[in-house]
């Protein structure tokens, strides 16, 4: 049995940002209460880390933004890499919250661009998706902006100037399927494709697996992350046998693995390294012993 870490995987630079963020904030504001306005990065372990520095979180996946905003009425609200709206901004100003924004400047890139397209009278089509914070974020700039999900989100009656984006973490190959019934049937409208240097590079290394003959494809990720879940529908469409999504290593079983001979391990952007050195640990003692030993402890997560 072979093990393959994929190589890059975890965190990106947007991530480790906001972590880092977070944790100033702490020692910057030790008197104050401090809450995050949803999941700092997708992933449960890092939020529940950044409790134990005192660090709050409220989330509510039913809820905006700016709903969940009510639930913080002192102290300091940290604004996720995910990006925010103007809207919330102001609203956490005016309840005189002091904002602290670790939005991934990847993600206030796209942003500007759209605002910069609406300002310029084009309507967007922006592929991302549903109830995400980022979409949320960019759908608020302005009534003009139409969140595609799919082809069949595709507005009838668009004319005029035409812009298409995406949301930073989209699937490479998903995108394009969109963008080419776009172009069919708007071939003047505007494209400026804004999956993130990090979401790329990590989708292509794990499209690149097919030539290496890998028969099972572990990616580390919570299940909220969406470019976690990315690379799992990018192992199955490049005709990986097995993919497998976990969040830790407690939730392999060696029925997992026992029958696989090359077994390649990823992870999203949001997932701590430690939880990822763990997975690889265990399967690389499996693949030297044949002994399916699970650590008794967690890993250091900050
Ligand atoms: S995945 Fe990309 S957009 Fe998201 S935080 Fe990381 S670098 Fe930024």
């Amino acid at each position: 049995m072979e093990i393959i870490p994929v190589v890059p995987r975890g965190y990106c630079k947007g991530v480790v940002r906001a972590i880092e963020i977070a944790k100033k904030c702490a020692k910057e504001y030790p008197d104050k209460k401090i809450t995050v306005l949803g999941m700092i990065v997708h992933n449960q372990y890092v939020v529940d880390a950044l409790k134990e520095l005192n660090i709050h979180t409220v989330e509510d996946k039913k809820k905006t933004r700016l709903e969940l905003l009510d639930q913080i009425d002192e102290g300091v609200v940290i604004f996720t890499a995910h990006g925010i709206s103007d809207q919330v901004k102001q609203k956490a100003l005016e309840k005189g919250l002091i904002c602290v924004d670790a939005s991934c400047t990847d993600v206030i890139e796209t942003q500007n661009l759209v605002k910069e397209k609406c300002k310029e009278k084009a309507s967007v089509l922006y592929i991302g998706k549903k109830n995400h914070p980022e979409a949320e974020a960019v759908l608020s700039i302005s009534p003009d902006v139409h969140l595609i999900t799919q082809i069949s989100d595709l507005p009838d009656d668009l004319s005029g100037n035409i812009f298409v984006t995406n949301q930073t973490t989209m699937s490479l190959l998903e995108i394009e399927k969109i963008i080419d019934e776009i172009v069919r049937r708007w071939p003047h409208a505007q494209i400026m494709r804004e999956i993130c240097n990090a979401t790329s590079i990590r989708q292509k290394a794990v499209l690149n697996l097919k030539n290496l003959n890998v028969d099972l494809l572990i990616v580390v990720g919570d299940p909220s992350s969406n470019n976690s879940t990315k690379l799992k529908v990018l192992g199955t469409q490049s005709g990986i046998q097995d993919v497998l999504m976990i969040e830790t290593v407690q939730d392999l079983t060696e029925q997992n693995i026992m029958n696989h001979q090359k077994i390649a391990v990823t992870s999203g952007a949001s997932t701590p390294t430690a939880l990822t050195a763990q997975v690889i640990d265990v399967l690389q003692h499996y693949s030297q012993t044949k002994e399916f030993v699970l650590p008794e402890k967690s890993p250091k997560i900050l």
